[in-house]
Parts: structure tokens; C-alpha cells; sequence
């Protein structure tokens, strides 16, 4: 490993470590497990599938079972009806469920000035930098896979020449740049894995 790369590995462990203790804390003050609270957080967006829950989470099934169990004595999620698959069902919210939601913070309090301290260019290669990590990891088969760009059949890396906004989201039909990169999309389309594998090439190869 580089002098580079291990400075990098060094930095992200710092802000994991920051980042899982301020988790705790606010999933504690809510009488959450850190878990049950990032379930919550994956069901804002839409009712789920449990296995999917699970890969969303990187935890076992009986991990996955237990935490929702609790969470549904709770009265905070439900299980419903699958509309694609009458023999399958979904974890949904339920409107208190929604609410412990709300009341969740997004990112540890002292976060959001810091990154909004940064320059733009900052910020747009420190997301772009991020999004590369996080796909070498899905691809290496370490973290679970994310609706982002990088995986969306609706992205057109690199198809713009415009500098700022080199990139296309065929979804919206609009132009974006490296600050706009997402990495939990509600409109993401799970790309073919040639697809994914072009656009991430052309997404990498041009700085
Ligand atoms: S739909 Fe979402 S994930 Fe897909 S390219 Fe557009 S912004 Fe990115």
C-alpha cells in the first residue's frame, strides 16, 4: 500500500470511529439499537423486502428478524402484503415508525459545517474519490451494493463536455456534476453487469 493510500485508510478510520459512536448516541437517545435505527432509516424511502433489508444492512437474516420483530412490538414497523408476490411480504413504517424516523438525525451534528465549509472542487473530488471507494468495495464484495450512480442504469458518466456538469441522469433527463452523485437514489434502476462495468471504466478514466 502506498504512503497515500494508508494515509487515506488511517483518515476514513478516524471518521468511522467518530461516525459510529455519534450513531449510538442518537440511536440510543430514541431507545434504538444503532440496527434497529438503520432499518428505519432504509424504510423512509419505501417498504422492503427483508432479504433485501438484510443486504442493505450487511446483517444475517436471524440479525435482520430479530431487530424487526422488536421494532414491529414497538408499533414502529409492519409487515405487508407484497404486491409483486402474494407468497412474499414487505417491512414497511408505520406513521409512529415515520415519526422515530424523522426525529433521527441524517449525520452527526458537527458534520454538516464542515463539509459545507468546503470549496465546491473539495467537496465535488471528495464525493467522487467516495464514490469510487464504495464501488471497488461492493465489487470486492465487502459492502453491500447501494442505489448509486455508479450501479444506475439511468447514468451517463462523462457524456457531457461541460466541465461542470459532465455527467447525465437519463432518469431526469439532466445534466449533473461530481458534487450530484448519489449514493442512495430513490429513482436508482439496478444496472446489467456490463453496464456497470463501462460506465464505472469511462467514470474512472476521466478526472
Ligand atoms: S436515477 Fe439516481 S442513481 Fe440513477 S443516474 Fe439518476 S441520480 Fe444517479
Amino acid at each position: 500500500m502506498s504512503a497515500a493510500a494508508e494515509n487515506i485508510a488511517h483518515a476514513m478510520s478516524r471518521l468511522a470511529l467518530y461516525w459510529r459512536a455519534a450513531g449510538w448516541r442518537a440511536a440510543g437517545a430514541q431507545g434504538l439499537t444503532p440496527t434497529q435505527a438503520e432499518i428505519l432509516s432504509q424504510l423512509a424511502a419505501g417498504p422492503l423486502r427483508s432479504g433485501d433489508l438484510a443486504r442493505g444492512l450487511g446483517v444475517s437474516a436471524p440479525t435482520l428478524t430479530d431487530a424487526v420483530s422488536t421494532l414491529a412490538a414497538k408499533g414502529l414497523v409492519e409487515r405487508r402484503p407484497d404486491p409483486q408476490d402474494r407468497r412474499a411480504a414487505r417491512v414497511a413504517l408505520t406513521p409512529q415508525g415515520a415519526g422515530a424516523e424523522a426525529r433521527l438525525p441524517d449525520m452527526p451534528e458537527a458534520i454538516a459545517p464542515v463539509l459545507d465549509g468546503l470549496s465546491e472542487p473539495d467537496r465535488a473530488g471528495l464525493l467522487r474519490g467516495l464514490t469510487l471507494v464504495i464501488r471497488g468495495l461492493q465489487e470486492a464484495g465487502a459492502i453491500p451494493v447501494q442505489r448509486m450512480c455508479l450501479t444506475c442504469r439511468h447514468f451517463r458518466p462523462h457524456a457531457h463536455d461541460d466541465a461542470a456538469r459532465p455527467h447525465h441522469c437519463a432518469f431526469v433527463d439532466a445534466a449533473f456534476g461530481d458534487a450530484a452523485l448519489r449514493l442512495a437514489c430513490a429513482d436508482h434502476g439496478e444496472a446489467a453487469e456490463e453496464e456497470r462495468a463501462l460506465a464505472l471504466a469511462r467514470f474512472a478514466a476521466v478526472a
